[in-house]
């Protein structure tokens, strides 16, 4: 599998124009920052793996990803989750996708029984252990630097196209490796005199967090991203009608499809401080996810009726 350059494209969100890079039109079948992410384990040989364990929610991307990742090395996928029963019998989304590639789902109780046995640690990293490859939940770790910083390459040879000496990033974060690694890539560029500052906002906990997670990559503050807040608290993976709403004007005024999750969060923080990032040229990541929608969609379309 070849991932080809992504495309930028140039839209206009409530009068405000700025550009989107398309990062979810990477591959039909491995997009989005998970394929960036994974992209490590996609080019290597690693012929004493057999087997991919991991965990985290029942509608993750990442576990989505791997599927796809676990299905073209050949190798089984044992994914850990807290399984409700009622998803199960109707999957949908992500969890369909990852069924239908072969993933094997088993309940997180039964991993947490052999943490305690074996390793507390087991999960603090990517690693391989025998013929196992362990990844930590959303693909936090090292080695997703590989793949982050083709895109930040991507981006650098845009901006020179553009001649765009100065540069604002926008993306949102779960654990922060997509930002984090992003920022540091952009800013050991051997460019010199090009300025690019990412700005991220936490989406599944605080800036506090965020900032954990960014030390735990990387310990040099300088290569972090600026944290903004969100303007208020959201609860991750909660339904809020506003953020649907948006999500649904962004796919009327500019025909593109967003992700559920973290999107609305970050346009709605972008929406608070326009005013500073498009002081430069602004860059929005779409960071894919889409296959995730058709669940998220479902609950909304419960909960709310037709909005
Ligand atoms: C996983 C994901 C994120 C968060 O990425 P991190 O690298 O964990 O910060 C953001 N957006 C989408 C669509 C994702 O799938």
């Amino acid at each position: 599998m070849i991932l080809k350059n992504s495309p930028v494209q140039k839209i206009t969100f409530k009068n405000k124009s700025f550009y989107v890079k398309r990062d979810d039109l990477l591959h039909i079948d491995f997009s989005g920052n998970k394929a960036r992410k994974f992209y490590y384990f996609l080019i290597n040989e690693f012929p004493d793996i057999k087997r991919v364990v991991s965990y985290g929610s029942m509608q993750s991307n990442a576990m989505y990803s791997l599927s796809v990742l676990a299905k073209l090395k050949g190798w089984e996928f044992e994914y850990f989750s807290r399984i409700n029963e009622k998803v199960l019998k109707n999957p949908n989304g992500n969890l369909k996708a990852a069924l239908e590639n072969g993933m094997k789902l088993k309940d997180i109780r039964d991993l947490e029984l052999e943490i305690v046995k074996s390793d507390k640690n087991l999960f603090s990293n990517c690693k391989i252990l025998d013929d196992i490859l362990i990844i930590p939940e959303g693909g936090r770790c090292k080695e997703a630097e590989e793949g982050i910083k083709i895109l930040a390459t991507e981006i650098i040879e845009w901006a020179k196209e553009k001649n765009f000496k100065k540069l604002n990033l926008f993306l949102p974060s779960g654990t922060g490796t997509t930002a984090l690694f992003l920022q540091k890539n952009l800013s050991q560029s051997p460019t010199f005199n090009f300025q690019f500052q990412v700005y991220t906002v936490p989406c599944v906990a605080d800036k506090a967090y965020l900032k954990k997670q960014f030390f735990f990559l990387e310990s040099n503050e300088k290569f972090h991203p600026t944290i903004l807040n969100p303007p208020k608290k959201y609860r991750f993976g909660k339904l809020y009608k506003e953020l649907y709403e948006i999500w649904l004007d962004l796919k009327k005024e500019t025909g593109i499809e967003f992700d559920l999750l973290y999107d609305p969060i970050g346009f709605k923080t972008i929406l608070t401080n326009f005013q500073f990032l498009i002081s430069n040229p602004l860059l929005y990541v779409h960071q894919g996810g889409l296959k995730g929608n058709e669940s998220m969609i479902a609950r909304y379309k419960t909960k709310f009726g037709k909005i």
